[in-house]
C-alpha cells in the first residue's frame, strides 16, 4: 500500500506526504505527476523500499527537481540507509530532514527523532527520551547523515 496525502502550507505550498511500501505496486508517476509548482515531500510515513521502488524513486525525483524546487523532510531510516548508497538519489531534491535512529538505554526502545541538518556537525545532536527524559544514544555509525549533508545548498 502506497498513498500520498496533501497538505496546503500557509504560504501556498504544497507538501506532499508520502506513506506505505515503495516497491513495484507503487506508481509514483501516477502519484506526483499531476502536483504543480515547488513540492515539498514528507517521507515520515514510508515504512519501507524495495530495489524497484528505488528504480522508481530515483527516476521520478530526477524528473520532478530538473525544473523545480523540491524539498524533502523526515526521510526515514530504512530510506536513509538507501540514500547513503545510492548517491543520486535524492537527485537535485534538497533534503531538509530526517528522522533519525536513537535508542533509550533505559527504556530499550528505538526512539525515531526528527533531525534537521542545520543540526548535525560532526555529530548527532543530543536528543531526550519521551518516555524517561534521559539522553537517548544516537544508533548509527556517525556517516549515516551523509545523504543529509550531501544535498545542502
Ligand atoms: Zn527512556
Amino acid at each position: 500500500m502506497f498513498e500520498r496525502h496533501l497538505e496546503q502550507q500557509p504560504d501556498g505550498r504544497v507538501t506532499v506526504m508520502l506513506s506505505g511500501i515503495i516497491d513495484e505496486s507503487a506508481d509514483l508517476d501516477q502519484l506526483l505527476g499531476d502536483l504543480e509548482g515547488d513540492l515539498a515531500i514528507d517521507l515520515s510515513g514510508i515504512v519501507r523500499i524495495n530495489s524497484v521502488g528505488i528504480d522508481r524513486w530515483v527516476t521520478a525525483i530526477a524528473q520532478l527537481s530538473s525544473t523545480r524546487r523540491i524539498t524533502v523532510e523526515a526521510v526515514p531510516y530504512s530510506i536513509g540507509m538507501q540514500a547513503n548508497y545510492v548517491t543520486n538519489f535524492f537527485a537535485r531534491a534538497e533534503v531538509l530532514s530526517c528522522l533519525a535512529p536513537y535508542v533509550c538505554p533505559t527504556c530499550e526502545t528505538s526512539r525515531p527523532m526528527l533531525v534537521h541538518r542545520d543540526e548535525v556537525a560532526l555529530r548527532a545532536p543530543v536528543r531526550w527520551c519521551t518516555g524517561c527524559k534521559g539522553e537517548l544514544t544516537f544508533d548509527e555509525f556517525e556517516g549515516y547523515f551523509d545523504f543529509l549533508m550531501r544535498t545542502r545548498g
